[in-house]
């Protein structure tokens, strides 16, 4: 019998992120405050006799080898040794090349139901391991919620739930590499000085003193990806002068957060935006404590409800 599990698999932002170095093998050195949050894309996984299939309707999204979901797939039946095959199926509800890290969770979150459908049991330490050379942000979706990532991004350090926070998220109708920018990034790189305070940050988020917390919220990439799309300047400015308590370019962007206390809050701002006709697509999130949620149908569990990816 053919078994099938439904994941769903969440987006992050990164709260901090502070650029150490360069490395010998061109990716840099980071320390960033890692975040899930609630936006999040649908995954159908089921056994197959051989062969792995990868689709996704989603334009700009790769089906087959290139998606980031059968390399996750790949690697794990070869790391088990094992002749089953698997059929993926990826509802996208994470904008892609926006740095909301929708590839690595789509991976991160197939990896976990193939353990459970190919029954690897591999262990999270395990996972870690597999994830890292699937991609340097997949280990942090294997557990999700907030972290502390350095290296490449794989180090991770699990860190308590912070408060609930609400984000109104602001993508641009282009999405940007992140080769591209931190390419950038590293010519520009002794003109950037201000850094994120992830200590600082994390005790007054822990107060739930989000007003403390604002100034250390700092992405090092946001001046470099704002320089080269000035929209993603045009769309903080839009975020400020709604009210919002921080703004904050996501990852490499073009997404910019607007980081709010409360789910009225959230909702106005969007209210207003939508008003204005932008040429924006307009999101609404909020923190959650996983990577992915994994429901299993072979055993009656039911199918998703749209509502779980809502704030
Ligand atoms: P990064 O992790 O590089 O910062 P990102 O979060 O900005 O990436 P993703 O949505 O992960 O962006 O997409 C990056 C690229 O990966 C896209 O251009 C897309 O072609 C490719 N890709 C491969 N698999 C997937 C997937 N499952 N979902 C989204 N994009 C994918």
């Amino acid at each position: 019998m053919k078994r099938e599990i439904l994941v769903q698999a969440y987006a992050k932002i990164n709260l901090t992120l502070e650029i150490l170095s360069k490395r010998e093998d061109g990716y840099h050195n980071i320390v960033s405050v890692m975040q899930s949050i609630s936006l999040c894309d649908r995954i159908r996984v089921k056994t197959e006799p051989d062969g792995i299939f990868v689709e996704c309707s989603c334009p700009g999204v790769p089906g087959g080898r290139d998606n980031l979901a059968y390399k996750a797939a790949d690697r794990l039946k070869k790391v088990l040794g094992i002749k089953k095959g698997a059929w993926i199926s990826i509802e996208k509800g994470i904008p892609s090349a926006a740095g909301l890290g929708g590839g690595s969770s789509d991976a991160a979150a197939v990896l976990r139901a193939l353990n459970l459908l190919w029954k690897g049991g591999l262990s999270e330490e395990e996972f870690a391991d597999l994830a890292k050379d699937v991609g340097a942000d997949v280990p942090f979706f294997i557990r999700g919620g907030t972290a502390l990532a350095q290296g490449i991004g794989e180090k991770l350090k699990k860190l308590s739930p912070i408060p609930t926070l609400w984000f109104v998220l602001v993508k641009p109708s282009f999405g940007v590499s992140t080769k591209e920018i931190y390419e950038k990034f590293d010519s520009m790189e002794k003109d950037i000085k201000i850094r994120p305070s992830h200590g600082q940050l994390l005790t007054a988020l822990y107060r739930n003193d989000l007003i403390s917390a604002a100034p250390h919220m700092v992405n090092m990439l946001e001046g470099v990806t704002a320089s080269l799309y000035p929209q993603v300047k045009d769309i903080m400015e839009v975020l400020s002068g709604e009210g919002c308590r921080k703004v904050l370019m996501c990852g490499s962007g073009p997404t910019v957060c607007g980081v709010v206390s409360s789910r009225e809050e959230v909702f106005r701002i969007r209210q207003r935006l939508l008003k204005f006709n932008y040429p924006w697509k307009i999101y609404i999130a909020r923190t959650v404590n996983y990577g992915s949620i994994i429901i299993n149908r072979s055993k009656g569990g039911k199918i998703w409800e749209r509502e779980d990816c809502r704030p």
